[in-house]
């Protein structure tokens, strides 16, 4: 196995971990407007209609004024979506830039290129159609969900004959419970893909240096298998290879997909696919212990239980066990104060 190639890799996979503060750090913000949203509605059942009585008019009154309210806040929350995703587009771009910068050899790293991405052309990432929809279109289809989620609590509200504050946590319920977690899968969705872009963005820069891209997928107990089919699938820079990094699938393949693209050296090969089965046949006990969990881990050793045999790439930590979680601590070799931009 090319040690560059696995450099490279591990390197990716710890910085995906970094990035997933990031998406925490993110979906916080965007939360804000959601959690204003929240408080706005007492106001607005408050000013709207006699306490027990629903009116058709009060009724319509009400759906209008939520509306607005809703508008409102996915308005304020593109508007936190799109400056964050530029910073996030900037900084793993230079990520990108400072992981080959780490992993290859130094003959080489003379001629590494590191032109960031201008401001015109992050603008252009972010808004580029991406499953055939724009950034705006995502967002607007979110917000027409939440209108009609908030809508419906309201009407259900009404029907029951219920009076304001029951009416109003019902429709702050319909807020918090519905409307938010959809903004935060937003929020961690579109920041998978920017870093995705931004970096793939780097790599083809450097397609001097590199062989081309393989697909890693965040294998864990939530990873769908679709990615999981894909995960190290190879894609080639050189256009007589095939398939060519052209062919590669969009990422994030779904809302919460957490796959990601690894670049390999040209001077070696890239890396081999490895079956989870194995790879967890090659842990110490105790470690396969914390990974499987008691009662999965004897039936295993027992042969009653067949992990599911997918390739492997190493977990990310968000479900993960404490061995496991200290098997990839101890990966990382991001050397961040190291990188030298020309
Ligand atoms: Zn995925």
């Amino acid at each position: 196995m090319s040690t560059v190639n696995k450099g490279l890799f591990d390197n990716v996979v710890q910085h995906r971990h970094h990035l997933m503060a990031t998406e925490n750090w993110a979906s916080g913000l965007i939360a804000g407007p959601f959690r204003d949203a929240q408080l706005a509605i007492r106001g607005i059942l408050r000013g709207s209609f006699i306490p027990g009585a629903f009116s058709a008019a009060a009724l319509r009154g009400i759906q209008d004024e939520l509306e607005e309210l809703i508008e409102q806040t996915y308005g304020e929350a593109l508007v936190l979506l799109d400056g964050t995703l530029r910073d996030v587009t900037l900084a793993e771009n230079e990520a990108a830039g400072g992981i080959l910068l780490d992993e290859l050899p130094e003959d080489v790293r003379e001629t590494i290129i590191f032109d960031r991405l201008r401001p015109d052309q992050i603008d252009k990432l972010i808004h580029a159609p991406f499953h055939g929809h724009r950034l705006e279109d995502r967002v607007r289809s979110a917000k027409i969900a939440a209108k009609l989620t908030v809508v419906q609590a309201l009407e259900t509200a009404a029907i029951a004959g219920i009076g304001v504050s029951a009416a109003g946590s019902a429709l702050r319920r319909a807020v918090g419970g519905a409307v938010y977690p959809t903004a935060a899968r937003m929020t961690r969705t579109e920041i998978q893909r920017v870093a995705n872009v931004a970096m793939l963005a780097m790599f083809a820069q450097n397609s001097h240096l590199l062989g081309g891209i393989q697909y890693v997928s965040a294998l864990d107990d939530s990873t769908c298998p679709r990615c999981v089919a894909n995960n190290m699938d190879t894609y080639y820079f050189a256009p007589w290879r095939s398939p060519t990094v052209d062919e590669a699938p969009e990422i994030p393949a779904h809302p919460n997909c957490r796959c990601a693209w690894s670049p390999f050296s040209d001077q070696g090969e890239p890396m081999p696919r490895t079956y989870y089965e194995a790879w967890v046949a090659g842990q110490t006990e105790k470690v396969q212990k914390e990974i499987l969990g008691l009662p999965r881990w004897g039936s295993w050793v027992a042969g009653k239980l067949v992990l599911r045999d997918v390739a492997h790439a190493v977990p990310y930590k968000r479900t993960l066990r404490p061995a496991l979680l200290a098997h990839i601590g101890g990966m990382g070799r991001r050397r961040r104060n190291n990188i030298q931009t020309p």
